[in-house]
């Protein structure tokens, strides 16, 4: 069904985005608060420790949690405003659904006739077409409660194979990686490790804007005599303190790797003895980097010589190093294989699984680590399982009271589902925490599926852009409104401490879920009475697994200041750092470090391959996106957060001076941006950290501000993963931006 454009006005009106402000009790020095309470920031996986200070029902501020030891009270400028989410006037209240006689295009309606809507649309599109044509979309900001339980919907209430979630355009080209090579889908180390490491590598990762916490950890090392390298094709916050900076053409990651190992085996800067005893197949990799020479490595990626050099001496002489990496090198469509490249040059070093020698991929989403890891992925059960594994789903099919062979087989991935929206094999969709319409690329084609769909019911604590396209709307909770644990991008599982109660009709979104599963009279498995009870559910689920969460309790979180997982018993204190001698291993069982049964890592070969779309005459700029510090992801939240809108209220162009001259713009002039899919037409930021021949632009706006609609839905073949990071595009000096916006 259409979403209400005719009304726009009116629905922005009702459902916002408006930009909260400290008022009231918020701005009073004087207000006392009833409690305080210790929990975690709601925005990214660096999952800083924060104590909200709460009055009358309402968060209305905060303090610095000293005393979690990954953040210390540090906390970026997300952090510091999140605490002005809460008793937003955007808050839903209430059930909606769809009108289009209301000048918003809804009504509200009561919570149980809502739920009720919801299950007979299933019952009827599930009875014509089959449990298959009604998909589940979900998000990896749910605590892993609420991720175990949407799983456990998909395959045991609905019984659909559709199920997929939106670390899909985060994660997975990193876990694909990790798997392939390492046996097991986790940052190796945690954060402190960086400490000690003598050289610092830093691969597409703005870390100073997307994970700002990290880059404390990253100043002190060099503080302490590290040498710090980034690869960008900007100079991001970050690489403004660095000791050598990689400005790599987009696209062109797995070059600069296999080039550096090429160099670390011609000047035998490598672990034998390492590479002899826990690794297989480095005579098969090192034959296939031969081709890549200092200057063949320098063609390819735009970087000089002198410089690719430099790092390869730097890191192939370290005695410690950490590496770490995220979107800039996973979001293409050969991301698994940019990631097999950061690995494979870690493994030649040695150095991992000591003090000092790590390896990280950073998460981006609140729960990116755990919501990937307990089944609501397509291929995935509880536990880090694979659905398609007979012993796998024979156990937690024991654990669901349900035969093995009623669980579906594997899925597809997001992007498919909307495919098959698009053929007519699905009809009926429910997504919570998720917003395609921003988030996925080429998302012109997202909204014409959403319209396509006969029944669509969204679950959120804002009436999302995508919501916007639901029949029915179902008001779920904030973070600060529920309990549960996440996992952070170190690994560290942490719990999530219940601040206030929902608002008005609102609800905490496992009682949603569970009420839906009532209502459609099928409610074997959903009826669980708190988070704690999911959670115990979760730890058998998951016994025995790669990602074994059995030892991990509430209590020993607390006690711990988190758990990092694997935890298998209720006597064990968790596994901070991976691949480490002695540690528990269930694959392995005592044969090696490595998360396979002879315990050896694989070097895999990882060739290059350009980007899906390469520029040419017509389209001649490279276009990348990504993040700014102020706002987090689809900006659902933070563009309604006023001193964040304030810090960043609208997206822009970045481009280099050069190719600003080339074009006759100036800084704050109108430029339209156009790829093969969309345009959008911004003011542009003329700067010199840029690369000449890439535009930039940030992601987290939606409509005719939206960058998704200019990127190419081209994916990695393993990992299916977007292409956010690289696409043709053109640019042309516009009169203003009311022609688009
Ligand atoms: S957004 Fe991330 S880095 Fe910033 S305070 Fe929150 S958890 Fe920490």
């Amino acid at each position: 069904m259409p979403a209400p454009e005719s009304t726009s006005e009116h629905f922005f009106q009702s459902f916002g985005p408006h930009a909260s402000k400290a008022t009231g009790a918020r701005l009073d020095p004087g207000s006392v608060p009833d409690r305080a309470v210790n929990t975690h920031c709601c925005f990214c996986g660096q999952q800083c420790g924060i104590t909200l200070l709460v009055k009358d029902e309402t968060v209305i501020g905060f303090e610095p949690r000293y005393d979690f030891p990954f953040n210390q009270g540090k906390l970026c400028p997300k952090g510091v405003k999140r605490y002005l989410q809460g008793a937003h006037q955007d808050r839903l209240l209430h059930a909606y659904e769809r009108y289009l006689e209301s000048p918003d295009g809804f009504r509200v309606t009561s919570y149980n006739e809502a739920i009720q809507r919801v299950a007979e649309a299933i019952n009827r599109i599930q009875a014509e077409h089959g449990p298959q044509a009604f998909a589940v979309l979900t998000g990896a900001s749910l605590t892993i409660e609420k991720a175990y339980l949407m799983g456990k919907f998909a395959r045991v209430c609905l019984k659909t194979p559709y199920i997929d979630y939106n670390g899909r355009l985060c994660m997975v080209s990193a876990g694909a990686a990790n798997k392939k090579a390492l046996g097991i889908d986790r940052a190796a180390n945690p954060m402190s490790d960086v400490l000690s490491a003598e050289v610092v590598w830093i691969s597409g990762a703005n870390i100073a804007e997307c994970a700002p916490i990290t880059t404390d950890y990253v100043w002190q090392a060099r503080e302490r005599g590290a040498r710090v390298i980034v690869v960008d094709p900007r100079i991001t916050p970050i690489a403004r303190t660095c000791d050598l900076f990689l400005p790599v053409k987009p696209g062109r990651d797995i070059a600069l790797f296999n080039g550096i190992l090429q160099l670390m085996i011609e000047n035998d800067w490598l672990d034998h003895e390492f590479i002899r005893d826990h690794t297989t197949g480095f005579e098969q990799l090192a034959a296939s980097v031969q081709e890549w020479t200092p200057a063949h490595t320098a063609e390819v990626t735009g970087i000089t010589e002198k410089a690719i050099r430099q790092a390869a001496e730097w890191w192939g002489t370290a005695k410690t190093s950490f590496l770490m990496h995220a979107r800039g090198i996973e979001h293409h469509s050969h991301g698994v294989q940019n990631c097999l490249g950061a690995i494979n040059i870690v493994l030649a070093s040695g150095r991992i699984g000591r003090e000092g020698c790590g390896y990280a991929t950073i998460t981006g989403q609140a729960n990116g680590q755990g919501g990937r890891e307990h089944g609501q992925k397509c291929d995935q059960l509880p536990g880090a399982r694979d659905l398609s594994n007979p012993e796998h789903r024979a156990h937690v099919a024991a654990v669901w009271g349900v035969p093995p062979e009623s669980l579906p087989e594997p899925g597809v991935d997001a992007y498919e589902i909307f495919r098959k929206i698009d053929k007519g094999e699905i009809k009926g969709l429910l997504s919570i925490c998720f917003n395609p319409v921003i988030s996925l690329p080429d998302n012109n084609f997202v909204r014409r599926m959403l319209e396509k769909l006969d029944f669509y019911v969204a679950i959120d604590f804002f009436l999302s852009e995508t919501a916007r396209y639901a029949n029915v709307v179902l008001p779920g909770s904030l973070q600060e409104e529920d309990e549960g644990i996440i996992t952070s991008t170190e690994g560290r599982v942490i719990k999530i401490n219940p601040a206030v109660k929902s608002p008005g009709e609102a609800r905490q979104d496992w009682r949603i879920i569970q009420d839906i599963a009532h209502a459609l009279e099928r409610p074997h498995g959903f009826t669980f009475e708190s988070p704690r009870e999911i959670l115990n559910e979760l730890r058998a689920a998951s016994k025995g697994g790669i990602a074994d969460y059995s030892g991990i309790t509430y209590e020993k979180i607390e006690k711990q200041m988190g758990v990092f997982w694997p935890c298998p018993s209720d006597d064990h204190t968790g596994t901070p750092r991976l691949f480490e001698k002695g540690s528990w291993n269930p694959i392995a069982k005592g044969n090696g470090p490595f998360y396979f049964p002879d315990g050896r890592a694989h070097f895999v070969v990882a060739p290059y391959s350009p980007p899906t779309e390469v520029t040419d005459a017509e389209y001649p700029l490279i276009l990348t996106t990504g993040r700014v510090v102020s706002h987090f992801l689809s900006g659902e939240q933070t563009r309604r957060i006023g001193p964040l809108l304030d810090q960043c209220p609208d997206p822009y162009i970045e481009l280099h001076p050069e190719l600003a001259a080339r074009l006759g713009l100036a800084d704050g002039d109108w430029a339209t941006a156009e790829s093969r899919r969309g345009s959008t037409t911004l003011r542009v930021k003329v700067v010199r950290s840029i690369r000449p021949d890439t535009i930039f632009i940030p992601y987290h706006w939606g409509g005719r501000k939206s960058a998704n609609q200019l990127t190419i839905a081209a994916q990695d073949p393993i990992s299916k993963i977007p292409e956010y990071k690289v696409c043709a595009a053109r640019l042309r000096k516009a009169e203003s931006d009311h022609a688009h916006n």
